[in-house]
């Protein structure tokens, strides 16, 4: 708006202001006080006659605008309003700093003279050099703190009348604004300062995105003002039976905080699940506030289930800043989380407006030396860099020490799992059907993997899918017995179906080879395909590990009398199966790994022990014969290990089955509707292949993405890899060896 008063107007208006600032400051005025804020004024006004702001508007309108957050928003004393009055005099015009002190004192020309050379000292290019150039000058200054605090309102003033501004200067001095003074700010317990502050900081440094969460939260006030009242209508019969006197209103989150908290973890607005707290604020006596604040916790609890990790006792314990509150999250109306704030009317103007708000509430000679406190705790704050990493550790302690994780489910039941607990293990505890058949998460609204480690205050919700089975890389992650049982005992379940088909798989097979199932034959081929027993040839059959070019091989040598001859030699009497080994009869030994890194290499058995799958072993280095395999209760063993330890490789028989390996897909295509629900549907139809990362991104109707799976062989990679690019808009699919 262009400005155009008459002088006229424009005097009825300074006076105006002038007359404003007088009226609500919290510091009662006493006539000398008033007389010396008078007289700063008309110097002020007299100093700055011929100035003009970039809007146009007197100049005097702004050292009125920064005493007057002075005296209201910070609740500082007649010094430092006349300090604020007078904080562009001696920059701006003849005004020298002798002057000020010749005409108010000590006091106030050493407060101008700090806010002075804090103007002059922003010349460096680089943001970090500046700020640590701050830092330190604010350091030597702080024998009197207000010239930061006054520093700050005038900071605020200037952001708050930057339109008129041409652009480049509004991005510098906005960036600085966010990198230096709100963080000051938010230090000193300024609360409503720094976030306004940071709201007009990305105002001027991304408008767009300003513009298009202001939009948002615009959109949906009416949506959360319906909200709180169906939350107040819950509690209200109560909190009126116990007489309080109290409001509930609803406290959004800062358009810069929502911001923040999109960028920090990658969430759209919509899945921000706590943009706005419920406040209740009560009127009470410094006798009872304390009792009431957990008298009204106990109404809020009572009809909201909260979850207990995320209490914040800010009354018994107030933060550095002088900030009291009692904060609860709660389940509330439509499953949906809320932070509940209690606070009395004192500790909600301390909370907003600083520590220099308590002492509205004291006689005059408490409030002086109350404000002398504050000023000390800001001091020895700015001394001590480190002391908001206490406020930190405050605010996590109480996650740190737990062993017991507490979660919801949609409908806001609470579950405790032991820590580390997965998306898994919670589905499990919610049914063993809906554990067998858990395909995925949302947590907190966001798609999860199965595998995903949850944390105190999560609300999980199981996606299942009647095509999802346990398999046995799911015992890598679960921690709970529950679920550990329960997979195990699927997983047996399913592996004898799949060798009860096995066995009719077999006979088929061989009867086409003109051979019929018989003991004699099933031994045969337990032996010659190194297992242990019938159980585990039929398994492999119907997992399809054993195929015709195998069962051929196995032909091919029974034909030849003298590998006849040979495994005949080599067949050992089976030894009785104990209870154990019957219950890990799943476990089929096929490969040997050696070392640590338990890796594939070639190797031979060595004929004077005759090692067979399953039996304990180590693998020697031999000079000209590569790695022979022993038994560990080998004749040889002893001398082998004793003379040559430098040639014995640790080995261990593994079940190549039931190996998986991770795979990543990278696909690139053209964006279609449905796309990832078909890719999503193309694995879960694959048995064998568990999905456990999926990250598509659009762009311009083009799309790119990548799908981790885990697989037990190569051909299960290439099947679902060659089903996914018959897919119509995919354009290629190749695996990759990184993200
Ligand atoms: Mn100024």
């Amino acid at each position: 708006m262009a400005y155009n008063l008459t002088i006229e107007q424009e005097n009825k208006e300074i006076t105006k202001r002038y007359k404003d600032l007088l009226k609500g400051a919290y510091q009662a005025f006493t006539n000398a006080d008033k007389k010396e804020i008078r007289k700063a004024f008309d110097i002020a006004l007299e100093a700055h006659k011929n100035q003009r702001r970039k809007t146009g508007e007197p100049y005097i309108f702004h050292p009125i605008a920064v005493a007057k957050i002075v005296a209201y928003e910070i609740g500082l004393d007649t010094t430092s309003i006349v300090a604020a009055l007078l904080h562009d005099v001696v920059e701006d015009t003849d005004y020298t700093i002798e002057d000020i002190e010749r005409l108010f004192g000590e006091n106030v020309a050493r407060i101008v003279n700090g806010l002075t050379k804090i103007s002059h000292l922003k010349k460096e290019q680089n943001a970090s050099v500046q700020a640590e150039n701050f830092r330190k000058m604010l350091l030597t200054l702080n024998d009197d703190v207000r010239v930061i605090l006054i520093k700050i309102a005038d900071r605020l003033h200037n952001m708050q009348t930057m339109d008129a501004m041409p652009q480049d200067k509004q991005v510098k001095i906005s960036s600085e604004t966010l990198y230096i003074y709100a963080p000051l700010a938010h230090r000193l317990g300024l609360y409503n300062i720094k976030t306004e502050l940071e709201n007009l900081g990305l105002k001027y440094t991304e408008p767009e995105v300003y513009n298009d969460i202001l939009d948002k939260i615009t959109q949906s006030t009416e949506e959360q003002n319906i909200y709180i009242e169906s939350f107040s209508d819950i509690i209200r019969e109560s909190l009126n039976a116990e007489g309080f006197d109290y409001f509930i209103k609803g406290r959004r989150k800062s358009i810069y905080s929502i911001r923040k908290k999109m960028l920090s973890q990658g969430v759209t607005y919509e899945e921000i699940y706590d943009k706005f707290a419920i406040r209740i604020i009560y009127k009470s006596t410094p006798k009872k506030e304390k009792f009431d604040a957990w008298k009204i916790y106990s109404i809020v609890t009572d009809n909201f289930i909260p979850n207990p990790s995320r209490l914040r006792d800010w009354i018994s314990q107030p933060k550095s800043t002088g900030y009291e509150s009692l904060h609860i999250t709660v389940m509330g109306p439509q499953g949906k989380w809320v932070e509940v704030q209690i606070r009395s009317d004192r500790m909600n103007e301390i909370a907003e407006k600083g520590y220099a708000a308590h002492y509205k509430y004291k006689n005059n000679s408490e409030r002086e030396s109350g404000l002398d406190d504050w000023l000390n705790k800001i001091k020895e704050s700015l001394e001590n860099p480190d002391s908001n990493a206490i406020d930190f550790v405050e605010d996590f302690k109480l996650n740190l020490y737990a062993k017991e994780i507490f979660v919801f489910t949609p409908g806001g039941d609470l579950k405790a799992l032991p820590k580390n607990a997965t998306a898994l293990d919670f589905a499990f505890s919610i049914h063993t059907q809906v554990g067998m058949n858990c395909r995925g998460a949302k947590i907190n609204g966001k798609l999860k993997p199965i595998s995903h480690v949850l944390y105190s205050g999560d609300q999980v919700e199981i996606i299942t899918s009647s095509n999802q089975k346990p398999n046995i890389g799911w015992l890598d992650f679960v921690v709970t017995a529950r679920a550990r049982t329960r997979i195990k005992n699927a997983l047996k379940e399913d592996q004898k179906k799949i060798a009860e088909e096995g066995k009719e798989i077999l006979t088929r097979k061989l009867r086409h080879l003109k051979i019929s199932l018989s003991e004699n034959i099933v031994n045969e081929l337990v032996n010659f395909f190194k297992l242990r027993t019938s159980l585990d040839l039929f398994y492999r059959v119907g997992s399809g590990s054993i195929e015709n070019p195998q069962l051929k091989e196995f032909i091919a040598q029974r034909n030849n009398s003298f590998v006849n001859f040979f495994r005949k030699k080599i067949k050992r009497t089976p030894k009785n199966t104990t209870a154990a080994e019957k219950d890990e009869l799943i476990d089929n030994y096929d490969s040997l790994v050696f070392g640590k890194e338990e890796e594939r290499l070639d190797f031979k058995m060595s004929p004077c022990c005759n090692p067979i799958p399953g039996d304990k072993v180590f693998g020697f280095v031999t000079i000209n014969d590569g790695i022979k395999v022993h038994k560990k209760d080998c004749p040889n063993a002893i001398s082998m290990q004793s003379n040559y330890a430098y040639r014995i490789l640790t080995a261990k028989w593994i079940d190549s089955t039931k190996q998986e390996f991770k795979a990543i897909l990278k696909i690139h295509g053209v964006d279609n509707v449905g796309l990832v629900n078909k890719i999503t549907e193309i694995i879960s139809k694959n048995m064998n292949v568990n999905i456990q990362g999926l990250n598509i991104s659009g762009n311009d109707g083009v799309f790119e993405g990548s799908i981790t799976v885990s697989v037990q062989n190569k051909s299960q990679l290439q099947k679902l890899s060659d089903s996914i690019k018959k897919l119509e808009g995919i354009d290629s699919i190749e695996r990759i060896y990184k993200h």
